[in-house]
């Protein structure tokens, strides 16, 4: 199950419940070495990690271990209570060119060890196959899925192979679709991390969340350095896993959000995580081989830790947009996809961006003029009002002076913004807001202007409130008589249930499983939930169209005003 709490592009901060944990994601599972523990789980969880990994092959194909583990469960021999995940041995097929694993075998073993999160045996895709082998291995992997589906309790992943076939990616996350996972992993991409093929990665992130379930977590198979995190969650990656920071730090490499450094040229740590502070460069260089991979270990850890929540946290404020392009600059090839990304795909993500942010829009580099906020103020505006010219923004209309992206940027060229009658003003954003049209049917009205700032409180037509225009975005918010006027324009969310209608009615939210929403609503878009074709109540849309018939948990819309 999961339940998405709060977004920014396509990037989310979702619950996630695994069995009787619950996780946030974005998160990372840390890979754990089933025969060799360097950071203890105990460690990991007072780090913040919620989400564990490891290798049912690997702990298969060694007698011992195999004992222990069947034994004692995963739980109790790795000494963690929360939830585990159990890679099937997949990987090990591509770098160690290990021959084909059994799926039925592999998969009783990961039962029988009580996994939480179940992986089949599912075909790796090189990404020099071409199509004819690719759509083999495709077709063998749909095949072990639907054998590990039979054989579980809804507990398993659905890998998605294709290989760099698009097209391929999109028909396994259609006839995946329905299977119903615990997660959807996309499998076969970590050649693409290694090569620093970035712009290929991305398009296949892209093409399957684009084609899966939104309803869904993503795990991106394989990521690995915190340097593509923000990107990769931008994209709509909810679960990475990490084996990066422990393997870096056996070659003794010294990982950060803007690339991995060798240890040996380290004169001062560039950090402050608990390692770093308690140590210095010295003490380090002078130490065993061991020690010296137990520190890079940790300090890699952290660095990993610290850059999930960072992501989490930007998506919080709506800045995720910033961060991926502040990450870009990390590599040339990241900053490369990046903007590749939003040029070629930037007005894909724009049904699921929310209408207005929380966060001021920052120019942060070339990429800002290809962000889905910007494309879509452009589009929205491009055919209303009178316009005049902004260095950044090109034409824009002068009645959306005070409103979102706008006067909410911080761009070349400034928010100086001409002046604009308030009655001019109020139509731009209606028609802006709502389509072209939306404003034919406001007239006669009766303006509330601030003296101070000059822009729009209240709108009103012969005493009666039509509605307001938020400060903080300059957007309307219609009351029920502007609704009415709006007719057509404003989307409408049908309730059919007489019992939900009566709780919406008390002014409680509506859920995403009870809601039939119109077509193309937009995340904070204002909405008109109606019953029996009546208006039930106003709010603001938490999840695109999209997302409300595919959700069956959370909330689909935040109920302001009730009839
Ligand atoms: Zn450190």
């Amino acid at each position: 199950m999961f339940e998405l709490i709060d977004r920014d592009g396509l990037g989310r901060i979702g619950k996630f419940t695994v069995g009787n944990h619950k996780v946030t994601t974005p998160t990372i599972a840390i890979v754990v070495n089933p025969n060799r523990q360097v950071v203890p789980p105990e460690l990991m969880k007072k780090m913040g990690v919620e989400l564990i990994i490891t290798n049912s092959y690997i702990i298969h194909k060694n007698q011992d271990t195999r004992k222990i583990y069947s034994k004692d469960g995963l739980h109790k021999t790795l000494k963690w209570d929360g939830p585990i995940y159990t890679d099937s041995g997949t990987f090990q097929m591509y770098s160690r060119q290990i021959k084909d694993l059994p799926n039925k075998k592999i998969i009783q073993f990961q039962k029988k060890i009580k996994s939480d999160i179940i992986t089949p045996v599912d075909v790796f895709t090189l990404p020099q196959d071409d199509k004819p082998v690719a759509r083999k291995k495709l077709n063998e992997t749909i095949k072990r899925i639907k054998e590990v589906s039979q054989l579980t309790k809804g507990n398993f992943t659905a890998p998605i192979q294709g290989g760099r076939h698009l097209d391929l990616r999109k028909l396994a996350c259609k006839k995946l679709s329905k299977i119903n996972p615990l997660v959807f992993p996309i499998g076969g991409i970590v050649p693409y991390m290694e090569q620093y093929r970035y712009s290929k990665l991305a398009e296949i992130i892209l093409t399957c969340k684009l084609n899966l379930p939104f309803s869904t977590p993503i795990h991106a198979f394989g990521a690995g350095h915190p340097m593509v995190f923000a990107f990769l969650a931008y994209l709509g990656c909810d679960i990475f896993d990490s084996a990066m920071y422990s393997l870096a730090a056996q070659r003794g490499a010294y990982l950060t959000v803007n690339g991995t450094i060798d240890s040996s040229k380290l004169v001062e740590f560039p950090c402050t995580c608990p390692a770093c502070s308690c140590s210095t460069v010295k003490e380090f260089k002078s130490s065993s081989m061991f020690q010296k991979e137990k520190f890079l270990t940790l300090h890699n850890l952290y660095v990993t830790i610290a850059e999930i929540k960072t992501v989490r946290q930007a998506i919080r404020l709506n800045r995720l947009g910033e961060l991926v392009q502040i990450r870009a600059r990390a590599h040339p090839k990241l900053g490369e996809a990046v903007l590749n990304i939003l040029k070629k795909h930037g007005a894909d993500i724009i049904p699921f961006e929310k209408m207005s942010k929380s966060s001021a829009l920052f120019y942060s580099g070339a990429e800002t003029s290809y962000r889905p906020e910007v494309i879509d103020a452009k589009i929205r505006s491009k055919l209303i009002g009178k316009k005049f010219e902004h260095p950044f923004w090109g034409k824009v209309p002068l009645g959306l002076r005070s409103s979102y992206p706008f006067s909410q940027s911080v761009t070349p060229g400034g928010t100086k913004f001409p002046f604009c009658k308030p009655t001019i003003q109020l139509k731009t954003i209606l028609d802006y807001q709502f389509g072209k049209g939306a404003s034919k049917n406001f007239k006669n009205l009766q303006l509330e202007v601030s003296k101070k700032t000059g822009r729009i409180r209240r709108v009103r037509q012969c005493g009666t409130l039509l509605g307001t225009v938020r400060p903080s975005d300059g957007l309307f918010i219609p009351s029920f008589a502007g609704a009415k006027l709006l007719g057509k324009y404003i989307k409408t969310i049908k309730v059919k249930d007489k019992e939900v209608a009566g709780f919406i009615r008390i002014g409680k939210s509506l859920f995403a499983r009870f809601a039939f929403p119109s077509k193309n609503i937009r995340p904070n878009e204002e909405v008109l939930i109606t019953f029996k074709n009546k208006p039930l109540a106003l709010g603001t849309a938490c999840l695109s169209s999209h997302e409300m018939i595919q959700f069956k948990r959370g909330m689909a819309v935040k109920v302001r005003r009730r009839s």
